[in-house]
Parts: structure tokens; C-alpha cells; sequence
């Protein structure tokens, strides 16, 4: 057993407003420079959508899938003749300009100096590159709020296989917000395939940064991160990424997204696990046994005899008090009611999101309450407006049956709330029915 200390955080999605102040306040520290006009570390999704760059989860396409190689250890895959470099540098598709989009600004001389016109004028976009006025086709943020029934939703690559079962009319589409940065993972492909070693994670706390001294901008990083939360810097020819705000993580206080966090949805903390079974778990050939698999990785601080292996491997103990407590363990571990984003890419995420809790569609037409009603709170689960099989491609490979169990959960922990905050008696069943 190897012991070693990782940050985490987990983001309760039924909280998130899609008020984007995260992505502001992220990219006011990190980003706000020549060079990095387009760059999220932190970026808010709209689901279903597109996501950001424009379809990084279409992983056929990105990254043309995944294989055991000889070795019995997974690789990236890539079609025809470009399979050997492919396999070699990850992969050869790097997002283009256009998946993510054209950085632009505003002319509001446009608005100001504009003559009498029947039209109200408005600021015109001017791009940063080339300065004219443009047409904005496609941005970060562009499907917010289309709420599943547009056309760029329906092309979501998570909607791929339920299409019935997914309805855009306008009373029963569904959207939800999917704050994402990078995973900061047990496993990262974006320093495995880093030809110049700049890709390093911190033997301390888990923290995968880019040394910038080292880096060529390669940008191998950026085509081999599944989840394209590398991004390359033009002006300085340097990749960079999110970097957990260690400067702040390391004199005790929370990452910018957290701390500015308008839903307080995002709990960080500390999690032990064991490195020598990351490789074996990320190795699992059944994609939907990959929660399972990650999941077992953690170990629990409050076992004496983990809590003395991580003292002898030179954790410190307050950080060992302190995984004890962490919520993000807590949620992961103890309430299991937290899941990883696309465990099939296995680089072991190790940011986690508890699932949106939906109202129930049919309960909603007919009785017009949200459905917490004790009587149909479990039977409605498959029915709930987001399907369950959507949240299970985000979250688990497709595996219905772990969502569902999260769902219900959350349905009867929110039922049993309700009911101590009415000056009611909880009914204790609901609490068994889950375990
Ligand atoms: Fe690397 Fe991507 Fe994982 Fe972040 S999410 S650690 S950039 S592989
Ligand atoms: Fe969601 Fe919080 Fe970001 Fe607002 S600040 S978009 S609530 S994660």
C-alpha cells in the first residue's frame, strides 16, 4: 500500500444558478492575460449541450476511443495510419479555434456615435485577432439557456442512444448547469503524454500543474486531456491550466470558484488513497465498473491502521484530521450520493458532483406538486424530468442503477427535511428505504 494525500472537490449540481461568477472570478486571477482571451480553467456548462470546447465529450471523434494495448493497459486510440503516432503523442486531433471561439471585444463607439435610425443601435463584437466586426457563431457559454430544445442541444454526444426518451417540448425539456474544471487526476493522460516531462502532479496534496519552464508547447497535453482542460497560452507558446489555486490552497484558504461560489455548491478536501491500485483500477475493462473501481482506491483516515500507514508515508496529521472531516470525503465515501464526471476516460477524476434532482414529469402533470410526496417519491425516480439514463452518461458509464440509488437519496433526504422543517414527524422508512 502507498499512501498519498489528494485535493478534491465535489460541486452539488441541484445548487448550481449558471450565474457564472466562478468563471469571472477564475479567470480575474489566472486568465486575464494577452493570450488568453479564450481560456476557462473554470467554465459553466449548459445541459444538454454542446459543452466547452464544442464537442470534447464525443470521445470517438476526440480521441477516436480507447483499447487495451499488450500490456493490458488502456490507451488511446486513433484510426488508419496515424495509429502509431497517435498512440504515441495520445492523439492527433487538437481542438481548433473554432471549438472553442474567436475572443472578441465590443465597439461601443458603434453605439454611442451612431445616428438617428428607425433600429435602436447596439455595440458591435470586433474580433481581438483581427480587429473587424464579426458574426459570433459559437462561444463558451452559447447554449445557456436553450434548455434542450434547440437543434445545437440535440446534438449533445450524452443524448447519443435516448433520444426517445428525451422530450423537447417546451413543457417537459430539461436543462441543468455543469460547472467543470480541471480534474486534477489520479491517473492524468494530460502529463503522460507531455513529450517534455512539464506536466507534473504534487506528491503532496495531488495537484497536477505545468512546470513553465519546461514546457515546449507541444501541446500534446491539450489533445490528450479528455475532458480539454489544458489550454495553450499564444502569446507565450506555453500550455497552462488550473492549478487548484495551490498559492491559496497552501496558506488555508479555498480556491477562488469556491470561495465566490454565489450557490455555495462547491466543497473542497483532503482524500487518501492508495497509488498502487490507480493503475489496476483505471485498467477495469467494464466501463461501469468504474465508479466501483475508483471508489475502492479511497481509503478511510478514520481506520487506525490507514491512519498509521498515512503518519509513517509522511502525511501530516493535521491533514490526516482533516481528511477525516473533509465533506468531500464525507459525500464521496460515507453518503456515496457523489460521482465522478465520465469515469470512462479513466484519469481517475477526482472532482465529483453530486446529480441534479429533478421534478418528476408525470407526478408534475398530474397533481402539479414537485412529486416529494412519500407516496410516489421512489416509484417516480425513472420518470423524473431529467432522464436517469442522461446523468448516467455523464456520471457512470451508462450505469443506471447507481444513479437511480443517488437519486433516491437525495428524494428522501430532501423528503425528510421537509418534514422537520413543517414541525413534522420525519417518516423513518423513507431513511430505511435507502439504507
Ligand atoms: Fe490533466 Fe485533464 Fe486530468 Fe486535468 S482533467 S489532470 S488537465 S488529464
Ligand atoms: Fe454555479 Fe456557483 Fe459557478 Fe454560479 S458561481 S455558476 S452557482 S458554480
Amino acid at each position: 500500500m502507498r499512501i498519498m494525500a489528494q485535493m478534491a472537490m465535489v460541486m452539488n449540481l441541484d445548487k448550481c444558478i449558471g450565474c457564472h461568477t466562478c468563471s469571472v472570478t477564475c479567470k480575474q486571477a489566472w486568465t486575464n492575460r494577452t493570450g488568453m482571451e479564450y481560456v476557462w480553467f473554470n467554465n459553466v456548462e449548459t445541459r444538454p449541450g454542446l459543452g466547452y470546447p464544442r464537442t470534447y465529450e464525443d470521445q470517438d471523434t476526440w480521441q477516436g476511443g480507447w483499447e487495451l494495448n499488450k500490456k493490458g493497459r488502456l490507451t488511446l486510440k486513433a484510426g488508419g495510419r496515424w495509429k502509431k503516432l497517435a498512440t504515441i503523442f495520445s492523439n492527433p486531433k487538437l481542438p481548433s479555434l473554432d471549438d472553442y471561439y474567436e475572443p472578441w471585444t465590443y465597439d461601443y463607439a458603434n453605439l454611442t456615435n451612431a445616428p438617428a435610425q428607425d433600429v435602436f443601435p447596439v455595440a458591435r463584437p470586433m474580433s481581438l485577432i483581427s480587429g473587424k466586426p464579426m458574426n459570433i457563431r459559437w462561444s463558451a457559454n452559447w447554449d445557456d439557456n436553450l434548455g434542450g430544445s434547440q437543434e445545437v442541444a440535440i446534438k449533445d454526444p450524452m443524448l447519443k442512444g435516448i433520444e426517445d426518451k428525451v422530450k423537447f417540448e417546451f413543457e417537459q425539456t430539461f436543462m441543468f448547469y455543469l460547472p467543470r474544471i480541471c480534474e486534477h487526476c489520479l491517473n492524468p493522460s494530460c502529463a503522460a503524454s507531455c513529450p517534455s516531462g512539464a506536466i507534473y502532479k504534487r506528491e503532496e496534496d495531488g495537484i497536477v500543474l505545468v512546470d513553465q519552464d519546461r514546457c515546449r508547447g507541444w501541446r500534446m497535453c491539450v489533445s490528450g486531456c479528455p475532458y480539454k482542460k489544458v489550454y495553450f497560452n499564444h502569446k507565450t507558446g506555453k500550455a497552462e491550466k488550473c492549478t487548484f489555486c495551490y498559492p491559496r490552497i497552501e496558506v488555508g484558504i479555498p480556491t477562488v470558484c469556491a470561495e465566490t461560489c454565489v450557490g455555495r455548491l462547491r466543497y473542497i478536501g483532503l482524500m487518501l488513497y492508495d497509488a498502487d491500485k490507480v493503475l489496476d483500477a483505471a485498467s477495469v475493462e467494464d466501463d461501469q465498473a468504474l465508479y466501483e473501481a475508483q471508489c475502492d482506491v479511497f481509503l478511510d483516515p478514520n481506520d487506525p491502521a490507514v491512519a498509521r500507514e498515512a503518519e509513517l508515508a509522511g502525511i501530516p496529521l493535521d491533514w490526516i484530521e482533516a481528511a477525516k472531516k473533509s465533506p468531500v470525503r464525507r459525500l464521496i465515501q460515507d453518503y456515496k450520493v457523489a460521482l465522478p464526471l465520465h469515469p470512462e476516460y479513466r484519469t481517475m477524476p477526482m472532482v465529483w458532483y453530486i446529480p441534479p434532482l429533478s421534478p418528476v414529469v408525470d407526478v408534475v402533470k398530474e397533481t402539479g406538486h414537485d412529486a416529494e410526496s412519500k407516496d410516489n417519491l421512489f416509484a417516480a425516480i425513472e420518470t423524473l424530468r431529467i432522464p436517469v439514463e442522461y446523468l448516467a452518461n455523464l456520471f457512470t458509464a451508462g450505469d443506471v442503477a447507481t444513479v437511480s440509488n443517488v437519486l433516491k437519496k437525495l428524494a428522501a433526504m430532501r423528503s425528510f427535511m421537509r418534514d422537520i422543517n413543517l414541525g413534522e414527524d420525519p417518516d423513518e422508512e423513507i431513511a430505511r428505504a435507502v439504507g
